[in-house]
């Protein structure tokens, strides 16, 4: 299993950050923004009035029931609290469902973006069913569908998509997600959809209104829905997530979250009922403010000779091809190093990112615009004649 390349960049950033640089970091993916005071401040006073002990392995019932009005409100589709297993964040929303449904003795593949989150390959790998990463669409907005037809085949166990997308920030078209959907069907397999970006949707009039996999015909049986609260609430360090997913895959769900994390911490749940029932302003402010950062960081990087960036719909992160003579390991080394800009190559998402970057436009504006300034004038110095 490979680290997820974030976290190497993050201790290289900070060495430089405690030898007195000033490091500019677009390579986290955390919410620049605070957890919203209420939900906060419901932490606390669950803390202070003893909600401190074991909760249930599948998250407390109301919760649960929270969870099941939020997807129905913002997805329109039906849930009940049965069909929810509440966890330590998104993350073993999609590890648990692999170990949980991936026959390794019979060869089960999971079929998964390229470049792509990097828990797909790591839980493909530890579950021992056989990662068949596919290609993205040049624009990074969905599969390539051509690829992708021809790699889901008898031996599919699950297809994953994650839309709004991490890296490319692509949010995929409605056509693209019904094919996903005819293929799990003709193949019998599960969809694991990977929704923690969807209230980060930009051309949405209503950021509530979401369009998701498991409300298509025939495909809520056959659907693991994964969501949290680290991106829409700015929670990344309470650690929230949810799955939604049949009853009888909930249990198998349960019972591996008894065996392994036991529960989620009491007062954290209590923070995640407010979040999801409370007022949601925060929510479309944040959006709005991410929208103008994207809007610069891509005009900025297309104005930048070497790059060509196309425009994300979702998340908050773009995903730049270069065509200067290097790979992306080495691209982003150099900036790190002569620039002091933290940012990720493309390979740390699946081979298929080479020369690509990650950034993450998490940051205030004002960090965007020294990045911008400090990578132009680094590569300048290196590549004159581009
Ligand atoms: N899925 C994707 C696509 C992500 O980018 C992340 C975090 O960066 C996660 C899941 C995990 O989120 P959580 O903090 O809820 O575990």
């Amino acid at each position: 299993m490979k680290n997820e390349g974030a976290y190497a960049v993050l201790a290289r950033a900070a060495a430089l950050e405690a030898r007195g640089a000033r490091v500019v970091r677009l390579e986290i993916g955390q919410p620049g923004f605070e957890t919203p005071e209420h939900v906060s401040r419901a932490g606390v006073e669950a803390i202070e009035s003893g909600k401190t002990k074991y909760a249930a392995p599948n998250g407390d019932a109301r919760l649960r029931d929270a969870v099941a009005a939020y997807l129905s409100r913002t997805r329109g589709v039906g849930y009940d609290a049965e069909e929810i297993v509440v966890g330590p964040g998104a993350k073993p929303g999609l590890f648990l469902p692999a170990l949980a449904v991936i026959d390794a003795g019979r060869g089960d593949e999971v079929v998964y973006p390229d470049p792509g989150f990097p828990t797909y390959a790591a839980m493909a790998e530890a579950s021992g069913g056989v990662g068949r990463p596919v290609p993205l669409r040049r624009d990074g907005a969905s599969f390539d569908m051509k690829a992708l037809e021809e790699t889901v085949n008898e031996k599919t166990k699950m297809i994953v998509i994650n839309s709004p997308g991490n890296p490319t920030g692509g949010v995929m078209p409605r056509e693209d997600v019904e094919r996903v959907a005819a293929l799990a069907k003709k193949f019998n397999c599960w969809v694991l959809s990977d929704e923690i970006y969807s209230r980060l949707i930009y051309d949405t009039e209503d950021e509530n209104d979401i369009f998701s996999i498991a409300s298509l015909d025939g495909m809520k049986e056959r659907t693991i829905l994964v969501d949290g609260f680290s991106k829409t609430y700015c929670m990344t360090g309470w650690r929230l997530g949810w799955v939604a997913c049949p009853t009888s895959l909930a249990e198998r769900l349960k019972l591996l979250t008894v065996h392994s994390v036991g529960c989620v911490a009491s007062f954290t749940q209590e923070a995640g009922i407010v979040a999801l029932t409370g007022p949601q302003d925060s929510v479309r402010e944040m959006r709005d403010e991410y929208r103008a950062r994207r809007d610069y960081l891509v005009d900025a990087l297309n104005a930048t000779p070497g790059f060509r960036c196309p425009e994300p719909a979702g998340a908050f992160y773009v995903f730049p091809e270069f065509t200067f003579p290097c790979t992306a390991q080495e691209l982003a080394d150099y900036l790190l190093d002569d620039a002091h800009v933290a940012l990720l190559p493309g390979t740390d998402f699946g081979a298929n990112g080479e020369r690509h970057l990650r950034l993450s436009y998490v940051g205030p504006m004002e960090d965007l615009r020294e990045a911008v300034a400090r990578i132009r004038r680094s590569l300048a110095r290196k590549f004159p004649d581009m």
